[in-house]
């Protein structure tokens, strides 16, 4: 990128001084400004009118503290936040993360990726992201639901069906979904479905949420082995993680033939030659909230190993789906040199930017997260149109409206990379591709 006035690489500079300290926002947003010379080029008022400045400033930033009693009755105290991104195309989306490691820079990378997510989609919503530093794990029910009240007393007057719609990400899933959503129908006393999504089955949950990320992600590589004249039939697989979007993704890719050989999560990774039991993983992950060392237990054809990475394993399709920066430039190196057709990014910026560009030189495709992942947000936003009309879908009608829209994503990114005269490049597609559809929207809707 090269300095002249309102460069990007000017735009850049001004959001490293804005900004001290933010290491993930910062990769975030160079990643997307990397892609954005040739829109502004061909589109001057964008310049004039300092979008790209705006898109990288939130709209809204809330931090607050959460005080809650452990069992023991001893004070905890835990910072939670929201960053409200951009509500140029709808209602801030995006989902909430309970882990130790969330800080302000880790929501605002996540909420700013998830404005070009939301609009990859085409479905009418925003951006947006929350959190807190809390760590779920090891926590009893109890304490848990005593948090989640305690974080949604205070978040409850941000949010609305119409104004910011909340959902899960590490760490929150139906459990926390349900506590937060008690809270906030106890506190405005009203049953506004809409205000979050993740929701379980039985009161207003959509069908196929839960598996909906890991899915989309599955029949995203799909299309990218497509493009390469083949498909994930008869692939050897490695995922990383063993949450939410990694289960759905091994399951999806068993029914689309392929072999998941291996998994993980942050301790180590298990491999199995044999292909893993998706339904074993969920009984160890989902009901036990157990370590995945168990599975290598009680299955005698799988290994454990704390020492390595699971990116050492080789494999023709690689979807890591645990959490940001677990794939650097080693990991893509081994896994270009082991025959890596492509990857498929499950989680939120897992690859590193040396790691994206090994897979650029080796010819690997790449598919970046906020296209890759966009499935779970994207059904999340069918969840909210059935609570609106008070209606509710099948698995199947579900299932084949997520893949509609994963396969239209694809199609997107890979039109909008040959149009600006990179064909093959799905970072630049999605970055363009969604910028361009925020752009045009906030330009419509004046200063703000
Ligand atoms: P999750 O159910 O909490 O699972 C996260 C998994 O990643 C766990 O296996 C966890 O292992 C592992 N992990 C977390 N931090 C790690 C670290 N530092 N190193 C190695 N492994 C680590 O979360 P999730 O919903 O599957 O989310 C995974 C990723 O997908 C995140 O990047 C999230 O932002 C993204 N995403 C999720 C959704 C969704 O619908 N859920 C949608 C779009 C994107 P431990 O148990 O050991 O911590």
């Amino acid at each position: 990128m090269s300095a002249t006035p309102h460069s990007i690489e000017t735009i850049y500079a001004d959001v490293l001084r804005r900004n001290p300290g933010q290491p993930e926002f910062h990769q975030a947003v160079r990643e997307v400004l990397e892609s954005l010379t040739p829109v502004l080029e061909r589109n001057p008022d964008y310049v004039d009118h300092r979008i790209v400045e705006r898109i990288c400033e939130p709209e809204r930033q809330v931090m607050f503290r959460v005080c809650w009693q452990d069992d023991s009755g001893a004070v905890q105290i835990n910072r939670g936040m929201r960053v409200e991104f951009n509500s140029a195309l709808g209602p801030y989306k995006g989902g909430l993360r309970f882990h130790p490691s969330v800080n302000v820079s880790i929501v605002k990378f996540l909420g700013f990726e998830q404005i070009f997510k939301n609009a990859l989609t085409g479905m009418p919503i925003g951006g947006g992201k929350g959190g807190a530093d809390f760590d779920p794990k090891g926590r009893s029910d109890a304490e848990v639901m005593r948090f989640c009240q305690a974080f949604m007393t205070e978040l409850y007057r941000h949010l609305g069906e119409y104004t910011d719609v909340p959902a899960g990400d590490i760490g929150v899933g139906e459990r926390e979904i349900g506590f937060l959503f008690g809270q906030y129908k106890r506190i405005t006393n009203r049953y506004e479905s809409g205000v979050l999504t993740g929701k379980g089955l039985d009161w207003g949950g959509a069908q196929v949420r839960t598996e909906a990320t890991g899915y989309g992600a599955a029949v995203f590589a799909n299309e990218m082995l497509a493009d390469r004249g083949t498909s994930m039939d008869g692939k050897q697989v490695v995922v990383s993680g063993s949450g939410n979007v990694a289960i759905y993704a091994v399951e999806k890719v068993q029914q689309l033939g392929g072999t998941v050989i291996a998994c993980s999560d942050s301790n180590g990774y298990i491999v199995d030659e044999k292909g893993l039991d998706v339904e074993l993983l969920k009984q160890i992950k989902e009901r036990e909230r157990a370590r995945i060392s168990v599975y290598a237990d009680r299955v005698s054809t799988a290994s454990y190993s704390e020492s390595g990475s699971v990116w050492d394993v080789p494999c023709q399709v690689a979807l890591p789906s645990a959490t940001q920066n677990e794939l650097d430039e080693s990991a893509a190196a081994t896994l270009a040199k082991n025959g890596c057709l492509v990857v498929a990014e499950g989680a939120n910026m897992p690859t590193t930017p040396a790691g994206a560009a090994v897979f650029r030189e080796a010819g690997v495709g790449f598919g970046p997260g906020k296209a890759a992942n966009a499935g779970g947000v994207a059904t999340s936003a069918l969840e909210m149109q059935q609570n609106a009309s008070r209606d509710r879908w099948t698995f199947e009608y579900t299932e084949h409206r997520l893949t509609e829209l994963m396969v239209d994503i694809h199609r997107r990114c890979a039109e909008t990379a040959i149009e600006y005269g990179q064909p093959g490049n799905l970072v630049v597609g999605a970055n363009i591709a969604g910028f361009m559809q925020v752009a045009s929207a906030m330009d419509a809707q004046g200063l703000m």
